[in-house]
């Protein structure tokens, strides 16, 4: 007999959503746009969708607002960061991907593609090509069916953001839900995909700090989406390796070298 797994249909759903909250801090035209911080937007957003019961935690608190028991109780958790990702803690990302493979959704926002938990998840560089000069972004529904894309028409449309373009260095998802085409000529993989382990991962592009899209009616519908999307469908620790008895008459269930070795 495997053991059951916990299931885990908390409601209602603990979100936790990580801010490096820096950018809000020290720019006023962010702080104008985001007063008490993107994490704000972002909670309200959630609350104003979903049955969840959100913790924010920022760069500059203890353990940057993460520790184990927070992780420990997190359903699905986002993360926005961009010019601090070095200062996070190594051990809070790890414990942010182990949290992962063992279950919790992650979702990634926009410059997060180069967070530590996101890197050690994709194993690869998260590398893109980027420019800021307030053009028109584009994000066509490449999956109308999709829970992703509840409540979400043929495209949507930001008047002003910044462009990210491929190639953008991550592995093959799972599923590509949305393409971004920008005014400057270039497309970019918007909205993507992948399970870890257990767990459920959404790359989600728009958010740049300097203009007002996590005020958007449709933005904020698929981060609500995303996390009701990634909420965990079982959360267990399967990192260990064990020797498995067998269910039925084998040859030779003892055999001598390995008994030896161990
Ligand atoms: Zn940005």
């Amino acid at each position: 007999m495997t053991d059951e797994p916990t299931m885990t249909t908390s409601s209602p759903l603990k979100v936790t959503i990580f801010n490096e909250y820096l950018h809000e801090l020290e720019n006023e035209t962010v702080a104008s746009i985001y007063p008490g911080g993107i994490h704000l937007a972002l909670k309200r957003a959630l609350e104003e969708r979903l049955d969840v019961e959100v913790t924010t935690a920022t760069l500059r608190q203890d353990d940057h607002g993460l520790p184990q028991a927070v992780v420990d109780g997190t359903d699905v958790m986002l993360w926005w960061g961009h010019k601090a990702h070095g200062e996070v803690d190594d051990a809070v990302a790890e414990r942010v991907k182990s949290a992962v493979l063992d279950g919790m959704g992650l979702i990634v926002l926009h410059s997060g593609h180069l967070s530590r938990p996101f890197l050690k998840l994709m194993g690869t560089h998260g590398s893109l090509k980027w420019r800021e000069a307030d053009e028109k972004e584009r994000l066509w529904n490449l999956q109308p069916a999709h829970p992703l894309m509840r409540g979400v028409g043929d495209y949507l449309e930001l008047a002003q953001e910044e462009m990210y373009g491929e190639r953008f260095d991550v592995p093959e998802p799972d599923e590509l839900v949305m393409i971004s085409w920008f005014q400057g000529g270039e497309v970019f993989r918007s909205l993507m995909t992948w399970r870890r382990g257990n767990g459920r991962v959404v790359y989600f592009r728009p958010g740049h700090e300097t203009y007002p899209t996590y005020h958007d009616k449709t933005v904020r519908q698929i981060i609500a989406n995303a996390v009701s999307y990634a909420r965990p469908q079982l959360r267990r620790d399967d990192s260990s390796c064990p020797d498995s008895a067998a269910l039925e008459a084998v040859p030779n269930p003892g055999k001598k070298h390995v008994l030896d070795a161990s």
